[in-house]
């Protein structure tokens, strides 16, 4: 369930042992990941508009695989959000990181990201969410029907050898972001020849990316990461 019933009173998030955030924040976390002359980013961009002009061996594939097949089968349906971002002139707004609201409102939950980052300020950002049938695809809808269709994509995708299906949107599953590192782990490995093991020893978790560009460098003038931007959009894709 997405909303889980705790008999005590832990009021953190998740109820992993181990739970971390990045010492100086993601938006370094990634800028770090990213900054190699080997990594090129694209942004705004689907990965249709230049896979033309990219010679490669192997695509790592991150997006909607119903999508990728130009939906021959249908559209996979997702279910979406709408987020509202509001600033309080209040240190608090609530008393936990999040809030989940299952019963009248028209919003699900309450995000204060404050206390997920630790941040001291006298004011706080929170953020709403909206149910949306339509926008982003966020999560994959688990219904018997749908995994069927998803399973005739996933025998087109096995017909593909040289693409690499990965991720939320490639393999119509919702997952957490730990499982997510994990799947690309495993991947690359698959990829390099190693178990996911080494392969979590050997690099960091765009290790997958980073070692497809460093093998099939993109051909074009695109700019580099140099500008210290944090979207990995194409990075992911290709
Ligand atoms: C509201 C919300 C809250 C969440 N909270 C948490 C949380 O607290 N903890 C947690 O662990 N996880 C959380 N998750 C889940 C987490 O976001 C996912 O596990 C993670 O983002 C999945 O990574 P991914 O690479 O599979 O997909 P994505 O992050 O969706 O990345 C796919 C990428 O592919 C790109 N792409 C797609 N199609 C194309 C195309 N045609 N051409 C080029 N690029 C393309 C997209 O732009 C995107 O950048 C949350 C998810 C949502 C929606």
């Amino acid at each position: 369930a997405r909303v889980p019933t705790r008999t005590n009173r832990d009021d953190r998030y998740f109820t992993d042992v181990y739970q971390a955030m990045p010492k100086q924040g993601f938006t370094k976390m990634f800028e770090k990941m990213l900054d190699s002359p080997n990594i090129k980013i694209l942004l705004n961009c689907d990965y249709r508009e230049i896979v033309k002009q990219i010679q490669f061996r192997e695509m790592i594939y991150t997006g909607p695989i119903d999508s990728f097949f130009d939906y021959q089968y249908g559209k996979l349906p997702y279910r979406s959000l709408e987020f509202k971002h509001e600033t309080h002139d209040t240190e608090t707004f609530q008393p936990a990181p999040v809030v989940n609201y299952p019963n009248d409102q028209p919003y699900t939950r309450v995000t204060e990201f404050k206390y997920l980052t630790g941040q001291e300020h006298k004011k706080t950002s929170v953020v709403y969410e909206y149910p949306r049938a339509t926008g982003d695809p966020y999560y994959p809808i688990p219904r018997k029907e749908n995994g069927k269709v998803y399973d005739k994509y996933k025998m087109l995708a096995d017909a593909c050898p040289d693409v690499h299906f990965v991720g939320r949107l490639a393999t119509y599953k919702y997952y957490n972001m730990d499982q997510i590192v994990a799947q690309a782990l495993t991947v690359y490995g698959k990829i390099a020849g190693m178990k996911r093991i080494e392969a979590g020893a050997a690099t960091a978790a765009t290790a997958a990316t980073a070692a497809i560009n460093r093998k099939f460098p993109l051909n074009g003038n695109y700019s580099s990461n140099g500008n210290g931007t944090t979207n990995s959009e194409i990075a992911s894709a290709i």
